[in-house]
């Protein structure tokens, strides 16, 4: 009789083993989901009204909300920040790195998902790419619809930024940004719509892949120097040096450069006209605060194209830097990061060039 029983428990066990589906049967890859705020935990007094509060909704109800990753990865979430992205900040931001690189050193961590606003979601994820260190993948996501609302968007990128995260294939790629299907590259991608679900595009780049109900398919890698491959680094800081941005204008004179180095701009990026242009009096008022030692780098208020060098502005004459294909906000995020030591305006180039 015991041996009846014994035998009956084995079959019991190899055809309980047999129904298990592949993916619970191996290991399921560990990802860390690490919030910050912004409209995917965003909530509204109703599903189908236009006002609404970023960062009401925290990790746990996020990840509850969607129990349809879990069968992608072992999720375990942290709450960072609970904050709209416009409100982002250099604390969250070196809090949030230094919580990446940490977890990206462990062993039983396999990638990581970031959750965040859309506002500034490029600024962040750029950020990320500068200074972690670890080519485990590093996935943001976000949603233009909060939590509450009619489509909300947020729960199906957060399945798709789960299922990046949990790719091998997604390793090396740089910091990666998940929104709408479609995988961006954090140096190349941007917000181009104020309300419409699908705002980011990558314009000058193009896609790293692209990413439907958890199937991802990868077409390139990182553009630019990120991640393992940069030389910035974040042991030792505790504050990122002060860069202003100044849109360029009809009629503009120096005033806004001027007061931004007032103000205490160590660094100023100008969002010119066209190819980084400007009006002669604010031309003579960057070259004069560039020969007092701020670092003046010309970009673009124009939404896609390089910034080249010495092209209608004599950038060797005036001792400018072009921001090659960086547009404004993520310009300022690398002179912040090259200004945390001194360098020749060569080498800022240099950078600008490379990452
Ligand atoms: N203002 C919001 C934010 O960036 C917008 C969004 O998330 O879509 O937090």
């Amino acid at each position: 009789m015991r041996g009846m029983i014994r035998t009956y428990g084995a079959v019991v066990v190899a055809a309980a083993l047999l129904a298990l589906p592949a993916a619970a049967a191996d290991k399921l890859p560990n990802v860390v989901v690490l919030a910050t705020g912004g409209t995917i935990a965003g909530a509204a007094a109703s599903d189908v009204q236009a006002g609404y509060t970023s960062g009401q909704v925290g990790v746990e109800q996020l990840l509850a909300a969607v129990p349809q990753a879990k069968k992608l990865a072992t999720l375990r979430g942290e709450q960072i920040s609970n904050i709209g992205s416009q409100d982002m900040n250099d604390e969250v931001w070196l809090k949030l790195a230094r919580r990446v690189n940490e977890l990206v050193a462990q062993p039983d961590v396999d990638g990581i998902v970031i959750t965040h606003g859309t506002d500034t979601i490029e600024e962040t994820a750029y950020f990320l790419n500068l200074v972690v260190k670890s080519k485990k993948p590093v996935v943001l996501t976000a949603a233009m619809r909060p939590s509450t609302a009619l489509s909300a968007d947020g729960p199906l990128n957060f399945f798709n930024a789960v299922a990046v995260a949990a790719n091998k294939d997604a390793a090396g790629r740089g910091v990666l940004v998940v929104v709408n299907d479609w995988i961006h590259g954090a140096s190349s991608l941007t917000k181009t719509s104020t309300t419409a679900v699908q705002t980011f595009l990558s314009p000058l780049r193009g896609l790293v892949g692209t990413v439907a109900y958890g199937e991802c398919e990868f077409y390139r890698g990182g553009v630019g120097r990120n991640t393992v491959d940069s030389e910035f680094s974040l042991d030792g800081v505790t504050s990122l040096p002060r860069v202003d941005i100044v849109m360029a204008y009809e009629n503009m004179d120096g005033s806004m450069i001027d007061a931004a180095v007032a103000a205490g701009a160590k660094g100023l990026v100008i969002a010119g006209v066209g190819n980084g242009n400007m009006t002669k009096a604010a031309l003579d008022a960057l070259a004069a605060q560039a020969k007092k030692g701020i670092v003046c780098v010309r970009s673009s208020r124009v939404a896609t194209g390089r910034v080249g060098r010495n092209v209608e502005v004599d950038d060797d004459a005036m001792a400018l830097v072009a921001s090659d294909d960086l547009n404004p906000q993520k310009a300022r995020v690398l002179l912040r990061l090259a200004l945390l030591k001194p360098r020749s305006l060569g080498d800022v180039q240099r950078l600008f060039r490379e990452y």
